[in-house]
Formats: structure tokens, sequence, C-alpha cells
């Protein structure tokens, strides 16, 4: 039997922790002619969690959910807006129109693709405790949100509760209106691998600050001016999305495979057109508070999560006055098709099966 090199240190990632396993054996059969039948059984029986439904979120949902993996879980607070549709996979300009929100795009995609795909979708704030303690049952996690504040709660969840995370960002410098740089990363952190996003050099945790502020601090920081890239639109574009979130997913099937890798993770330079492995330092003793020796790293329950105090999300959706707007969400609500999703952070209710997908054939393994 294989080994799956570099996962092998998380408990969550050698097979998963689901019972059952089932796909579409016909669907698969192709990247099954590449990786095997081992690694899609090993999907298979994975909870897998999409943490924000953005530009890079919901390319890696597209992906993920053509592997059949056992479980989906997805969480994002925003909501559709036509500055998004240049990037988000599967949005059109009626979402945008009626301010949909980002979990119901979610579980529209995946749903319209598998009706039989098990899948949470959490409405909400990632910050906020009754969202993370959605994610516990994840074998692994993919994070792309657009701050670090979230960034380093899911990696403490992981950490606490033993489950791989892959962190994927992308980023864009344009200076008077040229291109100076662009590209995108992917960072594997396995629990008890030796470094985490928190002792590691890789983000500007005083940036984080601001995201576990409460509200009146927040704004008072906002005011001055000290919130970087608040109200600030950011370079996005698709293609350099897309290329980071493949790589991400690349990596996860190749290691899922048993590929040895000996490297943390992926460097993307779009600007000199390369891709590189990249190796984080390991500190001899280390003496992070998450991930160190006497650190919270698979104390399950026991860790704390973090999350801040805010009560109410700095950037409330925008109620729209359209009377043209209002009739279109009033004929959306009516729709059958519709997917409610609920504001609280819980399973939604799946669409009714018509029988039309009976051609799909779930194999027990
Ligand atoms: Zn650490």
């Amino acid at each position: 039997m294989q080994m799956i090199n570099c996962l092998q240190n998380s408990r969550r990632l050698t097979g998963g922790t689901r019972d059952s396993v089932t796909y579409d054996s016909e669907a698969c059969g192709r990247h099954i002619l590449v990786f095997g039948k081992e690694m899609q059984e090993r999907i298979s029986q994975l909870t897998i969690g999409i943490c924000s439904l953005g530009g890079l979120g919901m390319l890696l949902l597209e992906q993920l959910m053509r592997l059949y993996p056992g479980k989906l879980i997805v969480v994002d607070h925003d909501r559709v807006s036509r500055s998004n549709l240049n990037r988000l996979t599967g949005s059109t300009y009626l979402d945008a129109n009626l301010d949909i929100p980002k979990a119901q795009l979610a579980a529209r995609h995946v749903w319209s693709f598998n009706p039989k795909q098990e899948l949470t979708v959490v409405e909400g704030d990632f910050l906020e405790l009754k969202q993370q303690e959605q994610f516990r049952e994840c074998d692994v996690i993919f994070s792309a949100f657009d701050r670090i504040g979230p960034r380093l709660a899911a990696n403490q969840l992981c950490e606490i509760h033993g489950i791989t995370l892959f962190d994927v960002g992308v980023g864009a410098v344009v200076k008077d209106g040229t291109l100076q740089a662009a590209g995108g990363q992917v960072i594997r952190v396995v629990p008890g691998a030796g470094f985490c996003l928190s002792c590691a050099d890789i983000y500007d945790k005083a940036e984080a600050a601001a995201d576990f502020m409460d509200m009146r601090e927040y704004q008072n920081h906002l005011q001055m001016g000290y919130v970087r890239g608040a109200n600030i639109a950011a370079p996005q574009v698709y293609a350099l999305n897309m290329m980071t979130a493949s790589w991400a997913v690349w990596m996860f099937m190749r290691l899922l495979a048993g590929d040895h890798c000996d490297f943390d993770g992926v460097a993307v330079d779009a600007f000199d057109w390369t891709a590189a492995p990249w190796l984080e330092e390991r500190k001899s003793v280390n003496t992070c508070p998450i991930c160190g020796n006497n650190g919270m790293a698979l104390t399950g329950d026991d860790g704390t999560l973090l999350v801040h105090r805010r009560d109410v999300s700095p950037n409330p959706p925008t109620s729209i006055q359209d009377p043209i707007l209002d009739r279109d969400r009033q004929r959306h609500a009516e729709s059958p098709a519709n997917l409610t999703v609920p504001t609280d952070s819980q399973e939604i209710p799946k669409p009714e099966e018509d029988g039309s997908d009976s051609e799909i054939n779930e194999l027990p393994i």
C-alpha cells in the first residue's frame, strides 16, 4: 500500500474519516486513469471545507466538486455584486441584480452539477464561533480568504483539530497603470509538521488586527485610515485565480495519490512565467503558541478558536432601492427552483430530485 507522503502526519488524511465511499465511476474514470482508484476512494472518504467563496474559492469548489468528495462544507458572508462577475464562477447578471448570497450561488452550482453531493452551506462570518464549529469535522480545508485575519483563524482551527490546511491566495501590483507583479501562493500546513501560518514569516499579523476589533474600534481605525486595503478595489483577474486554484487542487490530488513531495507550497509568479516549489524554514525549538511544542495543536475541543468580538459585519449588504430589482427579487422568491439559504449556519435542504439524474451510477466500494 502506498504511503501518503507529507500528509501522513495528519490524522485526518490517511483515508478520510467517512465510512461509506460512493462516486460515479464513469464520471471519475479519466482522472482515475491518471491517479488510480485508490486516490479516488480516499477523496470520496473526505470531508472537504472551502472557506470563502470569492473568485478563488468558487474555482476551488468547481474543481473539487468534480472529484466527488464525500462531503463539502463551504462558508461565505458576502453577496454577489456586479464587480464580482469578471471572476466568480457560476455567477450571472441576475445573481448580481438580485444581490444573492455567495453561499446560495455555491449551493446552486454544486447541486445543479450533482444533486446527490452531500453539502453543508454556511452563510455567515467565519470569524464567529458558530461558523467555525461547522468545520471541525473536515479532513482538509482550503482557505481562500482575501484578508489575513480569517486565514489565521482557519490556521488555528486546523491546528487544533488536526486538519490539513491549504492556504491559497493571489495578488497583483499595478503602479501608474502598469502591471508590476502578479502571482499566487499555495501553502500546505500539516498539524505537527513544524510550522503554521502564525509562526511562519508569511503574513503580517499586525495587518490582521483590524479583523479582530469590535465594531467601535474598527470604525475608529477605519476613519483614521489605519485599516489597510479597506474600501480599495483590489485588482483581480480570473486567469490568475484559475492558475493558482489549479495548483492547489493539483498538489492535493498528487499528495493523495501518494506522490512524494518534500516542499510546503507552490509560489506562482505569473509576471515572470514561473511556478516553483517553496519550503518553509522550520525552527529548531518551536515556541509557537499554536503549533509549538507546548502549543494548542491537536487539543481538539479544548483548544481556543480565533474569533472576533464584532457583532455586526463592517460591510453590511447594501439595500438596493430599485423597482425593477424589487420585481426581480419577488419573481426569484416565487421561483420553485430558488434555493433558500438559511441566514444561520445549518444544513440547506436539498432540491427535490426528479429522477433525471438516474444515470448517475453510485458504486459502493
Ligand atoms: Zn506555528
